[in-house]
C-alpha cells in the first residue's frame, strides 16, 4: 500500500514508539533477499528484494560493441542500462528512458568500473541491464548492489564486490537505508557505494542539509550497513555453488 498519495506526505516520519513508519529502528536495514543465476539467457544475473524494491540485473560480455564506434582499442568498456518499469511506481512512469534513468545508469557505471579489469578486454563491452520492477526509495543503491552480484555470477574477473546503501536524516534524526517516503519527506539523503578491494567510496551523492558532525556519523552508519550488505552478497554467491555441490553429491550413488 503506497504511503505517498498525490505528493501528500505524513507530518511525522517517526511513530510514537520512536520507530520509523515501517517499524524499523534508526539504523536498521529493510529486509534484503538476494539470489544469483536467475535468468537463463544471460551470462550472469541476480535478483534482489530490498524492502519493497524488486530488481533484476543481467550481464552479458565480454562481447562485441554495438555501435562499433563506442569500442576502445586499448580497453573494454562497461555499459549499464538502469530502467524502471512503467508499473514500478505509484504514478505511471513513461516507458522511454528519461534523464533520471540515464543519470543513474552513469552513476552505477562509475561505481562498478573500478573493480573490473577492463584493460584486459580491448575492443569489447560488458553490458549490465537493470530492471526495477517495484521501486520504493534507494533503487540506485540496490541496483548497484545487485549489478555487482550479477557480474560476479557471470564469472567476470573482479577486484572485489561493490555494495551500496543510502543513509540520511529524517525529522532531524540520522537514519540508515531511507525508504521512498523517507527519501521524499526527509531532510537529507546520502547514497554511497564502496569498492571492497580498496575500501574506497565509488559513489557519494548528497541531497539535503546536515552538519559536518552529522555527515561523519552518517558515513559511519553507512559503513556498518555496507558490511551487512556485503555479507548478504557473499552468502548469495556461495549458496549457488553450495546447491550445485549438493546436486552433484546427491547424484553420485
Ligand atoms: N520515484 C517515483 N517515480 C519516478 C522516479 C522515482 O515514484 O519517476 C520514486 C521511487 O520509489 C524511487 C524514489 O522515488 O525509489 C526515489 O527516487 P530517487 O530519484 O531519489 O532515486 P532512488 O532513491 O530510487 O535511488
Amino acid at each position: 500500500m503506497p504511503l505517498i498519495i498525490n505528493d501528500i506526505y505524513p507530518e511525522k516520519l517517526f511513530r510514537e514508539d520512536g520507530k520509523r513508519l515501517d517499524g524499523r529502528e534508526k539504523n536498521e536495514l529493510r529486509p534484503i533477499k538476494m539470489e544469483v543465476g536467475v535468468i537463463s539467457n544471460a551470462d550472469g544475473s541476480a535478483y534482489l528484494e530490498w524492502g519493497n524494491n524488486k530488481i533484476y540485473a543481467a550481464v552479458y560480455g565480454p562481447r562485441e560493441v554495438h555501435p562499433h564506434h563506442l569500442a576502445k582499442p586499448d580497453r573494454g568498456i562497461l555499459r549499464v542500462f538502469y530502467r524502471m518499469a512503467t508499473f514500478s511506481v505509484f504514478e505511471r512512469k513513461r516507458p522511454a528512458p528519461g534523464r533520471r534513468e540515464k543519470e543513474i545508469s552513469m552513476i552505477i557505471t562509475d561505481c562498478l568500473e573500478p573493480v573490473l579489469f577492463l584493460e584486459l578486454y580491448p575492443g569489447t563491452a560488458f553490458e549490465v541491464f537493470i530492471e526495477v520492477m517495484d521501486a520504493d526509495g534507494g533503487t540506485r543503491c540496490a541496483s548497484t548492489t545487485v549489478a555487482a552480484l550479477a557480474l560476479a555470477d557471470a564469472g567476470v574477473p573482479m577486484r572485489s564486490l561493490v555494495s551500496s546503501v543510502a543513509v540520511g536524516k529524517i525529522d532531524g534524526q540520522l537514519v540508515t537505508d531511507l525508504s521512498g517516503i523517507e527519501d521524499k519527506a526527509g531532510d537529507a539523503d546520502l547514497p554511497c557505494a564502496i569498492t571492497w578491494f580498496n575500501e574506497e567510496l565509488s559513489l557519494l551523492q548528497f541531497d539535503g542539509d546536515m552538519s559536518i558532525e552529522e555527515l561523519n556519523e552518517s558515513l559511519l552508519n553507512a559503513r556498518n550497513a555496507l558490511d551487512q550488505i556485503h555479507q548478504l552478497q557473499l552468502t548469495a554467491l556461495k549458496s549457488k555453488y553450495t546447491s550445485i555441490l549438493e546436486e552433484v553429491e546427491g547424484g553420485e550413488d
